[in-house]
């Protein structure tokens, strides 16, 4: 039986069943970080928020066991006998530059003590714009692998190959590479806690596409340190699926209170907005004063976190993640400038987006037009449609319902008889195709609601797209009717300046006047 296995995608993201000694991950799954002997929260509790799998850090762990000669069960040590990973110690390097161990005694006592999920002992490169360093980091977490490879097998613990590289692309690109041909059992992109904080998830966004675009499909993509609420659908979208995250703890401490996108000061709060346990259960006052105050704010976010999972996961089941997540990214304008980094990447996160959908596309937002789907689908009209016809005939409107284009072709048919073949019905679906009538019943084309009249870039993006299509199929000459009450006016405006192929804008709804102008068009002379 395959360890990871994906089920369903979208965008880039899956929702996939990781198999372990310990029992079987839903992925996307957040582990939350445990400390292995002072827990604020006990690992039983976050099984009844949700989460079945923990992550604890093994070095700690080696540390007592030398000092003391105490041999360690983690499982029995935490008391939890679901699914637990070992973080190595690199947490402690990033920190305090040096650990006492190596990565063959690592791994070992990682084997020992029965972690579920181990990880090598990488060196993180976190946020430096030092280059040097940087690849020096690279360097060493390779080496690492270098020297643990022969450590790892036969075990039943599932290795972690741990990527460097920081901001530099081509680090993690190298890096990457080479952490493949190790074969882990899952990989894990390093260090990118400092460039949350700061919100520079423009960064974590090329961090992601960069190692993604590397790694082999079927094996699941572990993201350090990123247990907040905006950032766990960006990187979900782009193909994150494991993460682990003390946030709840360490933002309790001092007093943020997470909420679906983002934090507030819990001292400044006047009421709690959520129905979890703790929040139904309390006033504001009533936790900021009790002397559990910490324990109830990181309960808090633990369900927080949890709500924010399940909803991921339900947009990915649906199809609408990309809703979902460029209403999440609204929350933050620089989270917002990662979403728009989505264009950039769109072929690579069209890859897991289904042609079908049981839901309709909606466009709302400038990025939305280059949504995968869009251009799926218009992509498909211009390489697989022939059509070998002189006169278009561009309806547009604001309805998704293409009745009206349907009985005009019929009366066309009617009227003109053999001589409609030369004419070509559309609906001008801007911005995200020009749909020939022949295909405007098939999703999306039918499925869709756009936010009218379209934005300067939006209006840009339809001209492009436009004329894409009126050169792909050589029309000579183009009648535009117009029924969408000046919402594509923007539009018409590029119609206007186009008299050597524009013949005509029409705006009056009488079937008849409209054949009349087909008529004058050339049908004759078909
Ligand atoms: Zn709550």
């Amino acid at each position: 039986m395959p360890i990871f296995e994906v089920r369903k995608t979208d965008l880039a993201a899956r929702i996939g069943r990781l198999r372990t000694k310990h029992g079987t991950i839903e992925t996307p799954a957040i582990f939350p970080v445990i400390h292995p002997f002072n827990q604020t929260i006990e690992p039983k509790e976050m099984l009844d928020i949700g989460f079945n799998a923990v992550m604890t850090n093994s070095y700690m762990i080696l540390k007592r066991s030398k000092v003391t000669g105490e041999k360690f069960d983690v499982h029995k040590l935490l008391g939890f006998e679901n699914t637990i990973m070992t973080d190595s110690g690199a947490y402690q390097l990033l920190e305090y530059g040096s650990v006492e161990t190596t990565p063959e005694e690592i791994v070992e006592f990682e084997k020992s003590i029965g972690s579920d999920i181990g990880v090598i002992l990488d060196t993180p490169t976190g946020f430096t714009r030092n280059r040097r360093k940087a690849e020096e980091t690279v360097y060493k977490t390779l080496d690492a692998a270098k020297r643990s490879i022969n450590y790892l097998r036969p075990s039943e613990v599932l290795w972690t190959g741990p990527i460097q590289g920081g901001i530099f692309l081509d680090l993690l690109e190298k890096c990457s590479r080479e952490m493949v041909k190790f074969d882990f059992d899952l990989y894990a992109l390093g260090s990118p806690t400092q460039l949350l904080e700061q919100y520079n998830l423009e960064n974590i966004v090329k961090m992601i596409v960069t190692v993604k675009r590397i790694l082999p499909l079927d094996k699941p993509l572990h993201l350090f340190g990123a247990g907040h609420p905006l950032t766990i659908p960006l990187a979900v979208a782009l193909g994150c699926d494991l993460f682990d995250s003390a946030s709840y703890i360490l933002y309790a401490k001092r007093g943020a209170y997470m909420t679906e996108y983002g934090t507030e000061n819990i001292d400044e709060l006047k009421y709690l907005p959520c129905e979890c346990k703790i929040c139904s259960g309390h006033s504001v006052k009533e936790v900021r004063e009790s002397s559990e105050r910490i324990r109830l704010i990181a309960l808090h976010n633990l369900h927080i976190l949890s709500k924010e999972l399940k909803s991921v996961k339900q947009a990915i089941e649906d199809g609408c993640l990309w809703e979902y997540v460029s209403v999440k990214c609204k929350a933050h304008p620089r989270a917002w400038s990662a979403f728009k980094l989505f264009k950039e990447y769109r072929k690579y996160l069209g890859e897991g987006t289904p042609v079908f959908k049981q839901k309709g596309l909606f466009f709302c937002t400038t990025p939305d037009q280059y949504r995968p789907e869009a251009e799926h689908c218009f992509k498909r009209i211009l390489d697989n449609l022939e059509i070998n016809r002189n006169i278009l005939v561009l309806y547009l409107s604001t309805s998704n319902d293409h009745t009206y284009l349907y009985r005009l072709r019929k009366e066309a048919e009617r009227r003109f008889g053999v001589k409609v073949e030369n004419i070509q019905f559309c609906a001008g679906i801007f911005p995200m195709a020009i749909a020939p009538i022949e295909v405007c019943d098939i999703y999306p084309f039918s499925q869709y609601e756009i936010a009218l009249p379209l934005d300067e870039e939006m209006r840009r993006e339809s001209i492009i797209r436009l004329k894409k299509f009126l050169k792909r199929f050589g029309f000579k000459k183009v009648l535009v009717v117009d029924h969408s009450n000046g919402k594509y006016e923007n539009i018409l405006k590029w119609f206007r300046n186009k008299k050597d192929i524009i013949s005509k804008i029409i705006f009056d709804r009488r079937m008849e006047r409209i054949l009349e102008e087909i008529e004058v068009l050339g049908v004759e002379g078909a």
